[in-house]
C-alpha cells in the first residue's frame, strides 16, 4: 500500500500495513483502491434529514449498526484483518470504537480484545460483553489505554484496530452521501472531534470532489488540545494530561489526527471550536425535544451552530451525529 504523512510530506510504500510515519505522526493511505474481503453489517446510507426550525440538516450516523459512525471503519478494519488471516484484533476505546470493533469482529469470527478508559458508560459496557470482547479495563485516560493496547498489539501480532489510516477509507463516503442526499454540496460541515479522524476523512471525502466545504470541528472545552493550538494559530499541540469531560466519546487527550487536523485549518480555511458540557447537555436536551436522541459529544455539533448561528444562517449546514444517546 501507499502511505503519505502530511507532517513530513514524506511518502511511503509497503506491503505491511503502516500506522505511523518515522516522524511519528499518523499516516495516510493513498492508494485509490484497497483490494481484500469485503465485510458489512449494514453501515452507511445513514438518513440526512432537515430540522426546520433551525434551518440546519442532521447526518443521523448513530443509526449504523452498533449506534455510531465508527462502524464505517470497521467494516474496512476488520475486512482488511480478515484477508490478513488475523485471528484476534485489538483496540483502544471510550467505547465506541470498542464496541463496534468488538460486534465486526464477532460477525467475521475473529476475537475483540478492548482497552477501556474508567469513563465508558456501563450501556457501553454491557453491548461489548454481549459481543464476546476480552475487556481490559481501568485506564485513566484515553492515552494511556492506547499505548498500552498499542504495545500488546506488537508483542502479540494482533490486528492493531483504531483511529488509523484504514479508517478514513471507509468514514470519507460520510462526504459523498451527503452530497447525493442534498443534491449539492453543503457550505459547512460541522464535526465532532476525538481523535480528528472523522474530520481527516470529512476533509478528504469533500476533496474529492475538488469543490470547497467548510469543515469546523468541535471538542469539549475539558478536552480541548487542537481548540487551543488552533486559537493561537499553532501547528503544534500541547495534549491535556486527562480529560474533564462528560463528552467521554470525544475524550481523546493527545488525538491521534490532531497534527493533521491543524495543518487542514490554515491550508484550507477550517476550524475548531469548543464545547461546555453544560452547553452540549442543553443541545442534547433540544435535539430530544425533537426526537432525536444522540450522545453528548454529538450534541457538541448543535452547540457550536447556535453560537456561530448568525454567521450561518443563510448557508447549507449539515451537523454529523457521530453516536447515539442510547449507549450513554
Ligand atoms: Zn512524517
Amino acid at each position: 500500500m501507499k502511505y503519505f504523512c502530511h507532517v513530513c510530506e514524506k511518502k511511503f510504500q509497503s506491503k505491511k500495513l503502516l500506522y505511523y510515519c518515522t516522524c511519528g505522526n499518523v499516516l495516510e493511505i493513498v492508494d485509490k483502491e484497497l483490494k481484500f474481503e469485503k465485510i458489512s453489517m449494514g453501515e452507511g446510507n445513514t438518513p440526512l434529514i432537515f430540522l426546520k426550525d433551525l434551518n440546519i440538516y442532521l447526518k443521523l450516523e448513530y443509526l449504523n449498526p452498533t449506534g455510531s459512525f465508527k462502524d464505517r471503519g470497521s467494516a474496512i478494519e476488520i475486512g482488511y484483518a480478515v484477508s490478513m488471516g488475523f485471528k484476534k484484533v485489538c483496540t483502544a476505546s471510550t467505547g465506541n470504537m470498542g464496541v463496534s470493533i468488538s460486534a465486526y469482529s464477532s460477525f467475521a469470527n475473529l476475537t475483540p480484545i478492548v482497552f477501556l478508559t474508567r469513563t465508558t458508560s456501563e450501556k457501553k459496557i454491557e453491548q461489548l460483553k454481549f459481543f464476546n470482547a476480552k475487556i481490559i479495563k481501568g485506564f485513566n485516560t484515553y492515552k494511556e489505554a492506547l499505548e498500552f493496547c498499542e504495545k500488546k498489539h506488537s508483542e502479540n501480532k494482533w490486528f492493531l484496530a483504531g483511529d488509523y489510516g484504514l479508517r478514513v477509507e471507509g468514514q470519507k463516503i460520510i462526504a459523498r452521501e451527503i452530497i447525493s442526499q442534498l443534491g449539492d454540496l453543503p457550505d459547512v460541515v460541522i464535526t465532532p472531534i476525538g481523535n480528528g479522524n472523522l474530520f481527516f476523512s470529512l476533509h478528504k471525502g469533500f476533496s474529492e470532489f475538488k469543490e470547497s466545504v467548510k469543515i469546523i470541528g468541535v471538542q469539549a472545552s475539558g478536552c480541548n488540545p487542537l481548540y487551543k493550538a488552533f486559537s493561537k494559530k499553532s501547528e503544534r499541540f500541547e495534549p491535556v494530561k486527562k480529560a474533564m469531560t462528560k463528552a467521554s466519546c470525544i475524550a481523546c487527550e493527545d488525538p491521534i489526527w490532531g497534527k493533521n487536523v491543524l495543518k487542514l485549518c490554515y491550508e484550507f480555511g477550517y476550524e475548531i471550536h469548543q464545547a461546555s458540557d453544560k452547553s452540549m447537555e442543553k443541545s442534547k436536551k433540544f435535539l430530544g425535544g425533537k426526537g432525536i436522541f444522540v450522545e453528548l459529544g454529538s450534541a457538541s455539533t448543535l452547540s457550536v451552530y447556535l453560537k456561530l448561528r448568525d454567521k450561518l444562517k443563510d448557508k447549507k449546514v449539515v451537523l454529523i451525529l457521530t453516536g447515539s444517546g442510547l449507549k450513554e
